[in-house]
C-alpha cells in the first residue's frame, strides 16, 4: 500500500521552535497573566499596523464586544454588518442590546460596498445607526473611504472586523494604509485563532487612534476596574461594569514571537496565492478566484474560489467529498449570517441576493505558509478531477 500524502487543511498555524521557546520562557517568568509581555505585544503590534493604541484581548469576539461597549452602543441602536462573515461580527451588536441590519455583499468579492451599505442604511432609516462593521473578507480590503463617507452621513462610525486582513494594505487617494492603522475607523479588530495569520491559540487585538476609546476599552477589558492616581495601594474603583477579557502573558509571548514573522508569512501567502492564480487559470471560467478590488493589496487569509457547481453538473458537497478523498481540506466562508435561525427568528426573512450568490459558489481551498509549491498543484489537480 502506498502512503497517502499528508492531509492539507484549509488553514493552519505555523509554530516554530523559537515560538515554543518564547512560550517556555514566559512560563518560567513571574507572570502567567497580565505581566509586561501583554504591553510588549501591544507595543509591537501597534507599531506594525501603524496605530496609536493597541489593546490585547482574550479573543477576537471579545475585541468586538469591547469596541461596542467603548463606543457606548446599546439598546435602541442599530449596527450594520455584512451578511457574509463569521457570526461574531453581528453578535457583538446583540451582546450590547443593539439590533443588526444586515448589508448585502458584492457577489464576486464577498465584501460590503458603498452600494450595499447605502441599501442597508435605507432599510435602517429612522433608526439610530451607531456603527458600521466592514469585514475585510478573505483579506481583501473594503472601500474604507466610501463606507466612511456614508457612515459619517448618518453619524455612525466604522469598526473594522479585520481578522482576515492582518498584513493587507489598502491604497486610497495615493496613500497606502496597512489594515489596522485606523485612518478611517474608530476601531479595528484582529483575532489570533490558529487558522488566522498569526496564532496565539485564543487571542485578539483592538487598534484605535482615539486615546479616550483606547482607555475605555482597556478598562472594560479588566472588569471596569480603575486605580485613581495617588490612591492607597489597595484601592480600585469600578465606575462602570466591565468584563474579564484579559489575554495571558504566556499567549502574548507567543504573539510577539509570531508577529516578528508576519512579513515572512505574508510573503509566503502572496507567493502561494500567485501560484494558485496561475494554476487555476486552466479551470476558468467555471472556477475563478474571488475578485480583489483595485485598491486592495491583500495578504490573503482565505483562498476562496467561486465555482458554478450547477453549470458543471455537480454539487458543492460532491466536490468537498472528492477533495477530502484526495487529502484536500476545504471550507465554506460563510453561510450568510442573516440565514441563521436566531436572526431569522428576530428579523424575519431577508432578501440579500449578493450574499446568496456568493454562498452558492464559494469554496475555500488550503492556504497557509508551510504549504509547499507542490501542494498547490495537488489541490488544483484534485479540484480539476473533482469537477
Ligand atoms: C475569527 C473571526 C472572528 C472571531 O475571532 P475569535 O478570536 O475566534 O473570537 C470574528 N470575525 C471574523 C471575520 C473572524 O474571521
Amino acid at each position: 500500500m502506498s502512503e497517502s500524502p499528508p492531509f492539507l487543511p484549509y488553514g493552519r498555524q505555523t509554530i516554530e521552535d523559537d515560538d515554543v521557546a518564547a512560550v517556555a520562557a514566559a512560563l518560567r517568568a513571574d507572570f502567567l497573566t497580565t505581566g509586561p509581555t501583554v504591553e510588549a505585544f501591544e507595543t509591537a503590534f501597534k507599531a506594525k499596523v501603524g496605530a496609536e493604541h493597541a489593546i490585547a484581548v482574550a479573543n477576537g469576539t471579545a475585541t468586538l464586544h469591547l469596541a461596542m461597549l467603548a463606543l457606548g452602543v446599546g439598546e435602541g441602536d442599530v449596527c450594520i454588518a455584512p451578511s457574509v462573515t463569521f457570526l461574531a461580527t453581528a453578535n457583538c451588536a446583540r451582546y450590547v442590546g443593539a439590533e443588526v441590519v444586515f448589508a448585502d455583499v458584492d457577489p464576486d468579492s464577498g465584501l460590503m460596498t458603498p452600494d450595499t451599505l447605502a441599501d442597508a442604511l435605507k432599510r435602517a432609516e429612522g433608526r439610530r445607526v451607531r456603527a458600521v462593521l466592514p469585514v475585510h473578507l478573505r483579506g481583501d480590503v473594503c472601500d474604507l473611504p466610501g463606507l466612511k463617507a456614508l457612515a459619517d452621513g448618518v453619524g455612525a462610525v466604522l469598526v473594522e472586523d479585520a481578522p482576515h486582513a492582518l498584513g493587507s494594505i489598502g491604497t486610497f487617494d495615493g496613500v497606502a494604509h496597512p489594515v489596522g492603522d485606523g485612518a478611517y475607523s474608530s476601531f479595528a479588530s484582529f483575532s489570533f485563532h490558529p487558522v488566522k495569520t498569526l496564532a496565539t491559540g485564543e487571542g485578539g487585538m483592538l487598534t484605535t487612534n482615539d486615546a479616550a476609546l483606547a482607555a475605555r476599552a482597556r478598562s472594560l477589558r479588566g472588569h471596569g476596574m480603575q486605580r485613581p492616581p495617588g490612591a492607597e495601594p489597595w484601592w480600585y474603583e469600578m465606575p462602570e461594569l466591565g468584563f474579564n477579557y484579559r489575554i495571558p502573558d504566556v499567549l502574548c509571548a507567543l504573539g510577539i514571537s509570531q508577529l516578528a514573522k508576519l512579513d515572512r508569512f505574508v510573503t509566503r501567502r502572496k507567493a502561494l496565492t500567485a501560484l494558485y492564480a496561475e494554476k487555476l487559470a486552466s479551470l476558468a471560467p467555471a472556477v475563478r478566484l474571488a475578485t480583489s478590488p483595485a485598491w486592495s493589496d491583500p495578504a490573503l487569509h482565505l483562498l476562496t474560489v467561486l465555482i458554478d457547481f450547477e453549470a458543471l453538473g455537480t454539487t458543492r458537497l460532491a466536490v468537498v467529498e472528492a477533495l477530502k478523498a484526495k487529502g484536500v481540506g476545504s471550507q465554506v466562508h460563510y453561510i450568510p449570517v442573516h440565514r441563521q435561525p436566531y436572526y431569522q427568528a428576530r428579523y424575519g426573512a431577508l432578501d440579500l441576493p449578493g450574499a446568496d450568490a456568493w454562498y452558492a459558489r464559494c469554496l475555500t481551498l488550503p492556504l497557509y505558509p508551510t504549504m509547499a509549491d507542490g501542494d498547490v498543484d495537488r489541490v488544483v489537480e484534485a479540484l480539476a478531477a473533482a469537477l
